[in-house]
């Protein structure tokens, strides 16, 4: 503003300055809330999608450390159930309570751990090729080669009838 004539009196198109001025004064401030409540939206949509970004983030995280865990081979996929209990508690679905077959998986997991631990104590000599164990036990006149008895036990299939 160069005129510093005060408005009152003042004409604009030959109606009075001041009416039209306080209009447009008030167009202004209505116009700037209106831009202020975006900015603010815009702000709000903002944090909103940032902390929805995180979540997923973090969901993603747990689904590829479940899958991490699954054991893929030629013969087939191993799926731990550990594994599946993250990914269900990941989406929000209890899987132990609403899936049956968990409880065998779990039974089969305590059957190979088991097995595991009698692998374990009836494993090949580091220098040898007798059974650790069934060595260990020096019995006369029985076989300590490996793989011993149970080893074989182990590892025959049941015949099928
Ligand atoms: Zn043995």
């Amino acid at each position: 503003m160069t005129d510093q004539t005060p408005v009152h009196g003042c004409t604009i198109g030959g109606e009075p300055a001041m009416p039209i001025l306080i209009s447009e004064h008030t167009q202004l401030i209505t116009r700037l809330a209106e831009a202020e409540a975006e900015r603010d939206t815009a702000r709000a949509t903002n944090r909103r999608l940032n902390l929805e970004k995180q979540r997923l983030e973090s969901e993603l995280a747990t689904y590829r450390r479940a899958v991490a865990q699954w054991e893929v081979s030629e013969r087939g996929t191993y799926i731990p159930h550990a594994s599946l209990q993250a990914i269900g508690k990941a989406g929000g679905v209890d899987l132990l309570g609403t899936v049956r077959h968990l409880k065998h998986f779990q039974r089969v997991e305590q059957a190979e751990d088991a097995i595991e631990r009698v692998r374990e104590l009836h494993r090949k000599a580091n220098n040898g090729t007798t059974c650790v164990y069934c060595a260990g036990m020096q019995r006369i006149g029985y076989d300590t080669d490996w793989p011993c008895d149970t080893i074989r036990a182990l590892d025959t299939p049941e015949p099928t009838p």
